[in-house]
């Protein structure tokens, strides 16, 4: 009996060694496949603003300023997006690089309001939580991206304004600037040209000149944005911009509306748009391509087609959008003549534009 028991035991240890060693084999066989099959993609996009931005305009050093600006600004993010960083973190740093620079209608680069001030809005968005923060209005915030973040992580809000919003970044220990370090001469001039034109048209035509008058829709570009997908597989979006040339009255456009000028889903995609923000929030842009995705199942491409070749067009306005899906799939759609553009791939693969192709 005892060694019946001894051989069953023996036996019973044998078979169970051996089911282990089968099963830790086909668990290794299984996560090779799946290291193969899941080899993390990520991604990144950007815009510079988009608007009548024709080659004939352009000088040459001009249009290598603005590719070398923007090729610095998306390796930054892919930099970091390379090393396992967040893409609220890349989203974050390749939107400071743009708005540092006089290049662009953000941060240091911000157009002038009708009262020769700037006010800058911008925001962001986390597609993991689909967490906020946006400013708006804010004069002496240099990096306006950074408060929009605060925003989202150290506040119970989605959205401050004005004073209230340079306040908290304040309490933040946000770098505040005076409001001189927004003057840049190209802006300025920009204003004083528009205010020009408005007064020979209201003098001349005894018209009210909008922003529907060519030239003065076409002060509006210079916006930066940018999506990101991470290797994690988290989407995030942002928005900074000076706004519209000459607007007045505390206007705001749709960079810090959270779905008309960014959104972020990971369900879906990325989005940040640049364009005549009035339309923009009225087509709800950045939220609309993503929720064609989401309840009709359209590509990322199809719906940002969709939205800015139909749908805003047919509204009577203009401009376009950056976004990547939750693949690493990227679209980069414009109606205007130009969009300042750039995007990076898995790969390190980079493309940078400009025109219409
Ligand atoms: N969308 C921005 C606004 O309307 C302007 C731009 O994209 O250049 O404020």
């Amino acid at each position: 009996m005892r060694t019946y028991l001894s051989i069953l035991i023996a036996s019973f240890i044998l078979i169970s060694c051996q089911s282990k060693d089968t099963s830790t084999e086909s668990s290794v066989s299984s996560s090779e496949e799946n290291k193969q099959d899941t080899t993390p993609n990520f991604g990144i996009v950007i815009h510079g603003g988009a608007g009548t931005i024709l080659k004939k305009n352009m000088t040459d050093s001009l249009e290598a300023a603005y590719k070398a600006k923007l090729e610095e600004a998306i390796k930054t993010g892919h930099d970091i997006l390379a090393n396992g960083g967040s893409s609220i973190e890349a989203v974050t740093a390749t939107i400071n690089v743009m708005e540092d620079s006089p290049l662009f209608n953000a941060g240091k680069g911000a157009a002038f309001t009708h009262e020769e001030t700037n006010e800058l809005d911008a925001s962001i968005m986390n597609g993991a939580d689909l967490n906020a923060g946006a400013v708006s209005g804010v004069t002496r915030v240099k990096n306006p991206i950074d408060l929009a973040l605060k925003v989202m992580t150290d506040s119970d809000h989605v959205m401050l304004s004005g004073q209230g919003a340079e306040r908290f970044a304040q309490e933040q220990g946000m770098e505040l600037v005076d409001p001189s370090y927004f003057y840049t001469k190209k802006r300025f001039e920009s204003l004083q040209r528009i205010k020009a034109s408005q007064k020979t048209a209201l003098d001349h035509d005894d018209k009210k000149v909008s922003f529907a008058d060519p030239f003065i829709k076409d002060a509006k570009f210079g916006t930066v944005g940018c999506a990101a997908l991470d290797k994690e597989g988290n989407l995030a979006a942002g928005t900074s911009t000076g706004g519209m040339t000459n607007k007045r009255w505390g206007r705001i456009g749709d960079a810090p509306i959270i779905g008309a000028g960014t959104y972020a889903n990971n369900a879906t995609c990325a989005v940040s748009s640049t364009g005549w923000g009035e339309y923009f929030i009225r087509g709800m842009v950045a939220y609309d391509i993503s929720a064609l995705m989401e309840y009709k199942g359209l590509s990322l491409q199809e719906a940002a087609r969709t939205v800015i070749q139909g749908k805003i067009p047919k509204l009577g306005g203009d401009g376009g959008i950056v976004a990547i899906d939750n693949e690493g799939n990227v679209t980069m759609e414009f109606n205007t003549a130009g969009m300042y553009r750039a995007t990076m791939n898995a790969g390190g693969e980079l493309e940078i534009g400009i025109y219409k192709n």
